[in-house]
């Protein structure tokens, strides 16, 4: 089968190599509908994250079941499934609590960018649809499996609530689709920071309504100047570096909400500066799993279209160029057609 392997930074290939088997009984092997380039796939791509072996790349991913484990109850080969970018057995005191994505049994997928997956504890990961979706939903469908998921869980963290008035740090898939989840939650206000003019337009196709252009102490200093002086009731951190971070801190109002889903790269908070803030900080993995069933409804009925996100298609053999045009940011997002 075809698969993506990051040999080192900027050097990723689409290549021939053995198609995965079932490994263990809870397994599953889904045969990919589509997948995708993720931001945080920039960080190894960029050199940020050391590799010291080629890696396989990609954690969103939905498609058909072409084989399950011995032990394998609610998924059946047939079925269309989609799945979080963390597994989980769905079954744990973690996962009862709703943080699939800390389940004790969880193990981060990779090597999605392929034709074929393997997916460790299926019943618990994979989330089936009742029915066979149509083409034009399969875009909306893949993003469930990680950005919209997070961006959702991004808004859910943040305490969005109807009426609240929202900023968006990041303008990348996971910064639009909160977006999109904050006014699904009824947020009043959203204020996108976003420099880049076809972002800001699907922000505000999203639901956006305001936008800055400041980073940075300036971009505080807009949102203070936006909200009378307050400050935002929920802030969605989706970028991940320190810059991102402390704006986002300091955009919330005392006693508002952080939610921040950006994965950390160089973060370094100072506890006077969190002390004095009054700013509650939620973040980490998205529980995408928690949040699924009630994605697929919101995409099946038509509600939802985060599927807009994608602004190149390619056949999975083109990969490298997903990654040079989102590094380039001449793209949002990438999605693959195996
Ligand atoms: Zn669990």
């Amino acid at each position: 089968m075809r698969a993506t392997i990051l040999y080192g930074p900027r050097d990723v290939r689409s290549e021939e190599v053995e198609d995965p088997r079932i490994l263990k009984p809870t397994d599953a092997i889904i045969r990919l509908s589509a997948t995708c380039v993720c931001g945080s796939d920039l960080w190894p791509y960029r050199g940020a994250d050391a590799i010291d072996q080629p890696r396989p790349m990609g954690h969103e991913y939905c498609g058909i079941v072409e084989e399950v484990g011995r032990e394998v109850k609610t998924v059946k080969p047939g079925q269309f499934v989609i799945g979080s970018f963390a597994t989980s057995d769905n079954t744990c005191p973690h996962c009862e609590y709703g943080y699939q994505s800390s389940c004790v049994q969880r193990e981060f997928m990779t090597g999605a960018q392929a034709t074929l997956l393997r997916v460790p504890l299926a019943d618990g990961t994979l989330v089936p649809s009742a029915e066979m979706p149509s083409a034009e939903l399969i875009p909306s469908l893949l993003t469930l499996s990680d950005v919209m998921g997070t961006g959702w869980f991004a808004a859910d963290a943040a305490r969005v609530r109807p009426g609240s008035t929202v900023a968006v740090v990041g303008d990348g898939a996971v910064g639009l689709l909160g977006v999109l989840s904050a006014k699904l939650m009824g947020a009043e206000r959203i204020i996108a920071m976003s420099r880049h003019e076809t972002r800001q337009r699907l922000a505000r196709e999203f639901g956006c309504t305001d936008i800055v252009v400041e980073r940075g102490d300036a971009g505080v200093e807009r949102i203070k100047e936006l909200t009378k002086g307050i400050g935002a009731d929920s802030v969605l951190e989706c970028v991940g570096n320190q810059e991102s971070m402390l704006q986002a801190i300091r955009s919330a109002r005392p006693g508002g909400f952080v939610g921040f889903v950006g994965v950390p790269h160089g973060v370094k908070l100072g506890g006077a500066e969190l002390f004095a803030s009054h700013v509650h900080l939620h973040g980490g993995p998205a529980p995408v799993r928690r949040y699924l069933p009630e994605l697929i409804d919101l995409v099946w009925s038509g509600k939802i279209h985060p599927g807009k996100v994608f602004d190149l298609t390619l056949p999975l053999d083109r990969v490298a160029e997903g990654y040079r045009a989102m590094d380039e940011r001449q793209a949002i997002k990438a999605l693959l057609r195996p």
